[in-house]
């Protein structure tokens, strides 16, 4: 297996840092540093063509210049009579009366020109008959034989007609390089009739959790013991954004054991993402075994929750033909603080490495109904639901806060950010929030 190699080591980007503490980090520090480790590594990913339904979700290799004019041609917006609009004025309320030629269905074509006093009885999406330009709408006419009539203030010149390349003109540029596809695009790649599309290849992202008190789900629960919910967040927010997962489970807390995981892992996929044993007083096996593996840093995060941290990168059959390098993120234990984590650094530099130029990220202002306080000195993440919409959407705190309670995030629509230096937000202040979900 080939894999994208980083092309910069994190010593180089931490060096040009002017000021570097892993013990009092910045979140827009650590995201610096994670994005240009990302950006680094996106030398040779492959691209595949794939159908245009197997689009969805993936990311765009290429430009997508449109092959053709949609519409293809002039045609009707609405059920009406095409005619010619040059003879209709605004000051003048008198009768129009036009011959009728016939009738054109979505898809037919008129034969001949249509002259001035004639018309064409068209339905919405039928190609504009030679010489017409404005379709009065069906309900402002008046039938008469062959004849139909309307006031010539009605419509305007050019009204209820679609313009040839109005939607996309041939040969400009659809769609980017680097979107990711969304059902819209799957609609407006198919109005360009393509079959297939060139996309990345999909990032391979192995994970696992560590903790000698994790249990699988199925098994009894003793005393000290706790579920791995980290693994199944993890995954819902990986499959999300589309990448081949390898779940490599739960892993003691032990160096042997996790040593083999991290050679696994770094070996077969484009980064590694583990949960638990960085925080201080853990045993410190996770942190020797990155360490040995490769180049890793140990920070604390000036945020809450998600203080502690691990990044770097972890290599795999070093100095061999098939040396392989992967990011690592070592995320906190804390259920909720993985998830934030995850959000805050992992997701944006993931799709990155992808290949997508675009931010899941959603910010929003907010305007909290109560007054909050935090300590100055470190962003804090909260859960919070939306309860109104006055001029701004209305927000309420999901109860307690503590970054193991994940039914904080289930009950929140979204996540408000408390900006690093303030001690206090008052009840009707405004602020931002990342936004949980959205339409497309
Ligand atoms: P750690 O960072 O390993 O010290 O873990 C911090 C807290 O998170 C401890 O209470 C752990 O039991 C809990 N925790 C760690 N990993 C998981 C997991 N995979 N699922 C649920 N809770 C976890
Ligand atoms: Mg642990």
């Amino acid at each position: 297996m080939k894999n994208i190699n980083p092309l910069v080591s994190l010593e180089d980007v931490i060096s040009c840092l002017s000021s570097y503490d892993p013990d009092s980090i910045r979140v827009d520090e650590a995201q610096d540093i994670i994005n240009t480790m990302a950006r680094g590594s996106l030398t040779s990913l492959a691209v595949e063509k794939v159908s245009l339904r197997s689009t969805l979700g993936r990311i765009l290799a290429r430009d997508i210049i449109s092959p053709v004019n949609v519409p293809y041609q002039d045609n009707a917006a609405m059920d009406g009579y095409a005619f010619n609009g040059s003879i209709i004025s605004d000051s003048d309320e008198r009768l129009v009366t036009l011959e009728n030629r016939g009738v054109l269905l979505a898809g037919r074509v008129a034969e001949g020109v249509c002259v001035i006093g004639e018309c064409f009885q068209i339905m919405t999406g039928a190609p504009m008959p030679h010489n017409t330009d404005t379709v009065v709408p069906q309900e402002f006419i008046e039938k008469q034989g062959q004849k139909i009539k309307f006031l010539r203030t009605a419509v305007a010149k050019g009204d209820n007609r679609r313009k040839r390349g109005e939607d996309l003109k041939k040969d400009s540029v659809a769609l980017q390089k680097g979107r990711i596809i969304r059902a819209c695009d799957l609609g407006l790649l198919a109005s360009l009739g393509l079959v297939e599309i060139e996309v990345y290849r999909k990032l391979r992202i192995a994970f696992f959790s560590t903790g000698d008190e994790l249990r699988s789900i199925g098994d009894q629960l003793n005393e000290g013991g706790v579920y791995d919910s980290n693994r199944y967040s993890l995954y819902g927010m990986l499959t999300k954004l589309g990448f081949d997962l390898l779940d490599m489970g739960v892993i003691a807390d032990n160096s042997v054991d996790l040593k083999k995981a991290f050679s696994i892992a770094a070996k077969n996929a484009d980064a590694v993402i583990t949960t638990g044993g960085v925080s201080v007083g853990d045993a410190d096996y996770t942190k020797e075994v990155m360490k040995e593996l490769g180049k890793v840093e140990f920070w604390k995060i000036a945020m809450r929750p998600g203080r502690p941290m691990a990044f770097g990168q972890i290599v795999s059959n070093r100095g061999t033909e098939d040396e392989n390098s992967a990011l690592l993120f070592g995320l906190p234990g804390n259920p909720v603080a993985v998830m934030i984590t995850f959000y805050i650094f992992v997701q944006h530099a993931l799709l990155q490495m992808a290949g997508s130029n675009e931010s899941m990220l959603k910010m929003q202002s907010v305007k909290l109904r109560e007054t909050i306080k935090k300590k100055p000195g470190r962003i804090e993440y909260r859960r919070a639901k939306f309860v109104g919409c006055d001029n701004a959407l209305e927000v309420v705190l999901t109860g307690h806060q503590g970054s193991g309670i994940l039914r904080s995030m289930t009950e929140a629509d979204c996540l408000i950010v408390l900006e690093h230096d303030r001690e206090k937000f008052e009840a009707g202040n405004i602020v931002p929030a990342f936004i949980f979900d959205g339409l497309i």
